[in-house]
């Protein structure tokens, strides 16, 4: 027998991550935020870092960022849990809730490490497809939750690679629709118009929050994200989670971090008004179509294939996203808003190639 046939069936038939990676002086493929710390905060952080013993494990849950979140945010501290990024989070609550014929409904397209775990669980993913114009469509959401009963429903707000939310009302509908959970995902939720659902964790019992540092804080490359819950739903939560996933240092970073929030907030404003340009300039590109967007990323499309487009702008050392191979993007591209510069660079590039 090979050892592969060991390996469980459910895993053998996932696909690693893979992203199209190259080196280019534009890079515009991830959603990061284009602004990295600047130097003065970077040392700040990195002077408290170096009075810590890294000799020692940090606490088994960060407890002084859970704190700080709890202020930032006017939420309990029981309510918290903090993780090595929110991608730990999906991951853990799939573990919690995720069995053998778990049925779990995911809107699509939207953020494809939800079915993942979903399908390591071996559980069933229930799709609703968004509407022609890629927005949410809450009508059969809620049908779907009628006929299927799921678990639990994934609503990511502002959705990736969409681009689009789904409103607050929409949400409480759903949230009051089903008898199962749902997980909204605000990742970009500070590029967004909209309202967040945050005031919604007072009254739903069956809501579980997710947020990031790694887009509007700048913050990608140190791996912090959380989730807020009611203090039952957060304790069950709690049992399949990694210990230690959070190091001292992104603790350090959220503690100084949160002393200059006027840049981070100066940021989000940069990056919405180029993301406001940007789709503004796509459409006066003939033979581009442009989609609106609520977060930091814009989606496009192109009467060419997305290779030809890809791979034209790499050519020009620009590196965006081919979405093609999700469901209803075909000839669909993602590209973040950049800094101005960086954007410029992506437009002419485009419009040489288009
Ligand atoms: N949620 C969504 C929908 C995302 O697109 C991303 C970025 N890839 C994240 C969360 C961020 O994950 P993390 O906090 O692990 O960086």
């Amino acid at each position: 027998m090979s050892v592969i046939e060991l390996i469980n069936r459910n895993i053998r038939q996932l696909e690693p991550y893979t992203l199209k990676t190259a080196r280019a002086g534009v890079k515009l493929n991830q959603n990061e935020n284009p602004f990295d710390i600047p130097h003065e905060v970077k040392n700040e952080i990195l002077e408290e870092f170096k009075k810590k013993s890294w000799n020692r494990y940090p606490e088994v849950l960060p407890f002084d960022l859970i704190d700080l979140l709890a202020e930032y945010h006017h939420y309990p501290a029981d309510g918290i849990i903090a993780a090595n990024g929110s991608n730990e989070l999906m991951y853990t609550v799939m573990m919690t809730l995720v069995s053998k014929g778990v049925k779990v409904l995911i809107p699509s397209p939207t953020f494809f490490l939800y079915e993942k775990g979903v399908r390591i669980m071996n559980g069933d993913v229930v799709h609703v497809m968004m509407k022609e114009d890629l927005a949410f469509d809450t009508e059969k959401i809620l049908d779907a939750i009628q006929r299927e009963n799921p678990r639990l429903v994934i609503l990511v707000s502002p959705n990736s690679p969409t681009g689009q939310s789904i409103s607050y009302e929409d949400i409480e509908r759903i949230l009051q629709g089903t008898r199962g959970l749902v997980l909204v995902d605000e990742a970009y939720i500070e590029f967004s118009e909209k309202r967040s659902v945050f005031d919604l964790l007072k009254h739903a019992e069956n809501l579980i929050l997710l947020r990031t540092f790694s887009k509007s804080f700048s913050a990608a490359g140190l791996r912090i994200g959380y989730l807020l819950t009611t203090p039952r739903l957060r304790a069950e939560i709690l049992k399949p989670k990694i210990p230690f996933t959070v190091g001292v240092l992104a603790q350090i970073f959220v503690e100084v971090l949160f002393r200059h929030l006027d840049l981070v907030r100066g940021r989000i404003e940069l990056i919405k008004s180029e993301r406001n340009r940007l789709h503004a300039a796509l459409q006066e590109i003939a033979g581009v179509r442009s989609f609106p967007s609520d977060s930091n990323f814009l989606l496009f499309q192109t009467k060419k294939t997305s290779q030809e487009i890809f791979d034209g702008l790499l050519k020009r050392e620009v590196l965006v996203r081919d979405v093609s191979s999700y469901p209803m993007l075909d000839r669909m591209l993602r590209v973040n808003a950049g800094t101005g510069e960086e954007n410029n660079a992506f437009l002419s590039a485009l419009k040489t190639i288009v």
